[in-house]
């Protein structure tokens, strides 16, 4: 990474009459009323003026002071970050594949119905569930819809009801789609194991509440080995249990939502199947449901008829569209390449990695680093900083010290249940090699902590910016250059 030189803004570096191109004199006459009206602009004041090398360097020297999963591993909690083959973006790119018009006619658009017709019959497979709608365009999203289907089943049955259960370790989306979806939050405590108390829930789940909406494996990595206990608890009562099955590379090719009587779980195809989550998508969060929630899924629903692929619009049940035309069809396509070239022993290996690499890095530093809960965790485990506290160090601390290790930190803060947390998930795809590197980076920082902890709470020391005012950053953004 590049740390000894401040890049100037374009801004600085441009100087007048200098382009990147440089055309032949024009040799018709210069004719601009064919696009009058079309608020040409004359001049664009300041615009910066550099050559060809000076504007390749500047944004190749600015795409490196940035971290990326082609550099090293993200070691996120609670979002599966990891690298994912680039053969599927190759498939993705294919013309002949993403050449056709969204709105081109149903029957030239066949071999893209029947690809995405695949797709949802192998995500019911894998889920154990009995159909699904890739519309959604983000997990959030999946989220959203899915309580739009529980709440149009309720609401067909006569009331849509007022609460839904959320318990404190699930994740941060969860709680906002079920607010935007007109219900309230209720929250049910984590028990000693950090995982749902089956008392608690009993107790809050009424007539009047729709659903219970359960990460599981929940953000501690624990998975929720009650799932079928409190899916009859919630069943009792007539309300739905909806599933974050967004990290579903914890369970993928060993066990099956739909198996534990989950009733709806979106999915990240994004994260789990082949899209790199995060830098602002594009991302694919389908919603998979039992048959119960079927009538209400989004329209159109991809139906086969004599053997002609075909979009049914015609679903008096449904919610309605939730995306334009098809959806994410090139997130859908890596994600169809990735399931095929694993298969079913692959989906499990890739499984059976995560949980392994997280564990290895659990037992690694497991002492050095304090473990609230000791329950055994799938795919991703959640320490804190309550040892280094001792010395004055906190999480922040450690997490800017990482940046001085080229690593990229963990999740921070997340979840709330482990004050200083630390929540890592190492994902299937990194190599003993690598994570050894980060626990040797992990132990140094503790060291340091104990020796010089000074040195943490003024880290990063080598990284090209150094320790940010993150009130003043977030406050007061510096987002204009003015001309200084
Ligand atoms: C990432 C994630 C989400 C949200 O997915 P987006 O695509 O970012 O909207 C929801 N739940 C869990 C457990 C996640 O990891």
């Amino acid at each position: 990474m590049i740390n000894v030189i401040r890049e100037p803004l374009i801004f600085e570096i441009s100087s007048p009459g200098k382009s990147g191109v440089r055309l032949p004199a024009l040799d018709v006459p210069e004719r601009l009323e064919a696009v009058e009206g079309l608020s040409l602009r004359e001049d664009i004041e300041g615009f910066p003026e550099v050559s060809e090398t000076e504007i390749t360097r500047h944004f190749t020297r600015l795409s490196q002071m940035n971290y990326c999963v082609d550099f090293g591993f993200y070691p996120l909690g609670s979002c599966t970050m990891k690298y994912n083959p680039k053969l599927n973006e190759k498939i993705a790119g294919m013309s002949s594949l993403v050449g056709v018009h969204p709105l081109a006619p149903e029957k030239l658009a066949q071999g893209n119905l029947e690809l995405m017709k695949i797709l949802e019959n192998l995500l019911c497979e894998i889920t154990g569930m009995d159909a699904v709608s890739l519309q959604p365009a983000a997990g959030a999203h999946g989220e959203l819809t899915g309580m739009m289907l529980i709440r149009a089943y309720h609401q067909a049955h006569g009331n849509p009801r007022k609460y839904v259960l959320i318990p404190d370790s699930a994740h941060g989306t969860n709680p906002s789609s079920a607010h935007i979806c007109g219900y309230v939050v209720k929250e049910i405590k984590s028990n000693d194991r950090g995982t749902i108390s089956l008392e608690d829930l009993a107790r809050e789940m009424t007539e009047e509440v729709a659903a219970l909406m359960v990460t599981n494996p929940n953000t501690l990595g624990v998975f929720e080995s009650d799932i079928c206990q409190i899916a009859e608890i919630v069943h009792a009562r007539g309300g739905f249990v909806y599933m974050d099955g967004a990290n579903l590379n914890a369970l993928a090719g060993v066990t099956r939502p739909g198996d534990m009587k989950v009733d709806v779980l979106h999915l990240n195809l994004h994260k789990t199947f082949s899209t790199p989550h995060g830098g602002g998508g594009p991302g694919s969060g389908p919603v998979a449901v039992k048959k119960i929630l079927e009538p209400y899924l989004p329209v159109p629903v991809i139906e086969e008829k004599d053997g002609q692929y075909y979009l049914n619009y015609n679903r008096p049940q449904s919610i309605g569209r939730v995306k334009s035309f098809y959806g994410q069809f090139q997130v859908m396509l890596k994600a169809l390449a990735y399931i095929l070239a694993l298969g079913p022993a692959g989906l499990r290996e890739m499984t059976e990695t995560a949980v392994l690499n997280s564990n290895y890095i659990r037992k690694s530093l497991e002492g050095i680093y304090h473990l609230k809960y000791d329950s055994p965790t799938l795919h991703e485990c959640v320490f804190s900083d309550k040892f280094q506290k001792d010395f004055g160090v906190s999480n922040l601390d450690i997490s800017k010290r990482l940046l001085d290790y080229g690593l990229h930190p963990p999740t921070m803060s997340f979840p709330l249940i482990v004050h200083g947390a630390l929540m890592i998930e190492p994902t299937e795809t990194e190599s003993r090699r690598d994570l050894d590197l980060f626990i040797e980076a992990m132990k140094a920082i503790d060291r340091e902590a104990r020796e010089n902890p000074e040195l943490l709470r003024t880290a990063p020391h080598i990284t090209y910016v150094r320790r940010l005012d993150e009130v003043q950053a977030a406050r007061n953004p510096v987002l204009r250059w003015e001309g200084k």
